[in-house]
């Protein structure tokens, strides 16, 4: 199927199975065909069989975008690539290349951060074996990014956006002509199956919002199903009006979590929240603050330690 000039580069999710969940890839159907985020290496297979169903090939694939470093989106990279016949070429942006050449550094950010706040002494063995399961193999990427780049998909720009906060390589894919956005995990609303949102740097994060809000999305394509405040999942693919109100409730909800954290600081308690436990009650969030990955520690780190 060839495209017509004037006429939107189609774009297709494809949703496989992962635990309790599944995990989205994005394809944008360019003359060449781009793959946006890769799963875990038990989703591969999904991935290709979903552009089989499309009617596409994975060993067509020109491209490999990653949205960021974490195992959900890039853990399936090096088997897709390896189904390419390591043809195509993998993107990622500088700060979180070393997630796709070390398993190890995805352990060392375990250890930096969340075993500050979750005592489990068996934590590291767990999170060896988790990543050694979950990311398919360790490479060096062809095209690292800093943000500013415009990709061409053999006629279809793609423009990369620099978002960090989530992570610190995180990145937006801006479709050229047709503001199609891929965001990954930059707009976090609130959260995914955790009911909080996860970043790693607050103040990074609510410029990002703020960036890609300036781009005034057409369609954005989200790497989970984030929450409303309600705690209904939204869909991955928004339309423009969709777009704009999800934006300006990620705002405001950084800035609720903001002002609570900045107000109420830490205290240790026996609260399983603990040392947040006055921002826990502050903002109603029951939810269980150790499960993986557990936002609510990460993004109350980033903020305290401002
Ligand atoms: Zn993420």
């Amino acid at each position: 199927m060839t495209q017509s000039a004037g006429q939107p580069t189609p774009i297709h999710s494809i949703y496989a199975p992962w635990g309790r969940f599944g995990l989205y890839t994005f394809l944008i159907d360019a003359p060449e065909l781009a793959l946006v985020d890769t799963g875990v290496t038990a989703t591969a297979q999904g991935v290709a069989d979903g552009l089989a169903e499309l009617g596409r090939d994975i060993k067509d694939v020109k491209w490999i975008l990653l949205t960021h470093g974490h195992i959900d989106h890039l853990g399936g990279t090096v088997a897709l690539w390896e189904m390419t016949g390591r043809n195509a070429k993998v993107v990622i942006h500088e700060d979180d290349v070393d997630y796709l050449q070390r398993r190890r550094a995805h352990v060392e950010n375990y250890l930096n951060l969340r075993a500050n706040y979750i005592d489990d002494p068996d934590a590291e063995t767990k999170q060896t074996a988790m990543m050694e399961h979950a990311i398919s193999g360790e490479m060096t990427p062809d095209v690292i990014v800093k943000g500013g780049e415009v990709l061409d998909l053999g006629g279809v720009k793609v423009r990369v956006v620099h978002t960090p906060g989530h992570t610190g390589g995180s990145v937006a894919y801006v479709v050229e002509g047709q503001n199609d956005v891929f965001v990954g995990d930059a707009v976090q609303i609130h959260g995914a199956a955790n009911g909080f949102p996860g970043y790693e740097a607050p103040d990074a994060y609510r410029d990002s919002l703020l960036r890609i809000q300036e781009e005034t999305p057409n369609r954005m394509f989200l790497g989970h199903p984030f929450r409303s405040a309600a705690g209904d999942p939204y869909p991955v693919e928004l339309d423009r009006e969709q777009s704009a109100r999800v934006l300006q409730e990620a705002v405001d909800i950084e800035a609720r979590v903001r002002d609570a954290a900045l107000t109420l600081g830490a205290a240790a308690s026996e609260s399983p929240h603990s040392p947040f436990a006055a921002i826990a009650d502050h903002l109603g969030y029951e939810g269980d603050p150790t499960l993986e990955p557990s936002p609510f520690f990460t993004t109350l780190h980033g903020y305290l330690k401002a």
